[in-house]
């Protein structure tokens, strides 16, 4: 986690946030070859009829969960530090967060909290049971069944954790950062008459990212139209690095 927050440079003028993502994407996908063997252990055993406890593997996979999901819920619960914090130059356009006085309404992040707490909690339950059978090992008969059912429940937690870092992997729009909500944000903004080019991604799971054209009609003031559409994105998406070019409306832009 510590390597996300160096400082960005200008080869890596977005920082490496990214690291921490990548660093969820190798976990989940260990704790998954962890998980395919225990269960390919498990049905050797159900089939051969010869049972071993295996609990403390077990163990370990479920805690092994449980720390994934706690990083992510660490993660996510940082505030978002906005881009370019003490580095890389801003570019027009982007401004401060620091500045702007209402706290973050941001419904992705917190969509991604509420979700990884919820599997944090799952993950939490497989563990209490994995420790039973640990220090109960009388019911190892159970153990290789329970071991199946462990897996899926395992599975079942940190499969959602791969889907949103592949979906930040892939510059895919953040859960809970609605394409046309952001879009109605934007024409909400007086002296906007049209937008294109607008594009949702995240920097990490709890950064989300929108750059976009903004187009204003010719009475419009372009700074006013900036600080309100920037203070309207950070308040209602929680949105701390919006790129906007503002331009001139234009019949054929549509
Ligand atoms: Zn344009």
């Amino acid at each position: 986690l510590r390597i996300s927050t160096r400082a960005p440079t200008k080869t890596m003028s977005f920082g490496w946030h990214r690291s921490e993502t990548l660093g969820a994407l190798a976990s989940v996908l260990s704790i998954w070859v962890v998980t395919g063997a225990l269960v390919y252990l498990a049905a050797a055993r159900i089939i051969s009829n010869d049972y071993e406890i295996e609990a403390r593997a077990m163990l370990a996979t479920s805690a092994g969960a449980v720390g994934v999901n706690l990083v992510m819920a660490h993660i996510l619960h940082q505030t978002p530090a906005g881009c370019g914090v003490g580095g890389a130059e801003r570019l027009g356009g982007s401004r401060d967060p620091r500045d702007l006085p209402t706290q973050p309404g941001s419904a992705s992040v917190r969509a991604a909290f509420v979700h990884v707490v919820g599997d944090l909690l799952q993950s939490l339950g497989v563990l209490a049971a994995a420790t039973i059978i640990y220090a109960k090992p009388q019911y190892k008969i159970a153990d290789p069944i329970s071991t199946l059912f462990f897996s899926v429940f395992v599975l079942g937690s940190t499969i959602t954790i791969l889907k949103d870092v592949l979906r930040v992997l892939m510059e895919g729009a953040p859960r809970g950062l609605e394409f046309d909500a952001v879009k109605a944000t934007l024409l909400g903004v007086s002296g906007v008459q049209g937008t294109h080019d607008l594009h949702l991604w995240a920097l990490t799971l709890g950064q989300p990212v929108v750059s976009a054209h903004v187009a204003i009609d010719a009475s419009a003031d372009p700074d006013s139209v900036l600080r309100e559409a920037t203070a309207q994105l950070w308040a209602r998406f929680g949105v701390t690095c919006c790129t906007l070019q503002v331009e001139r409306y234009q019949e054929e832009m549509g």
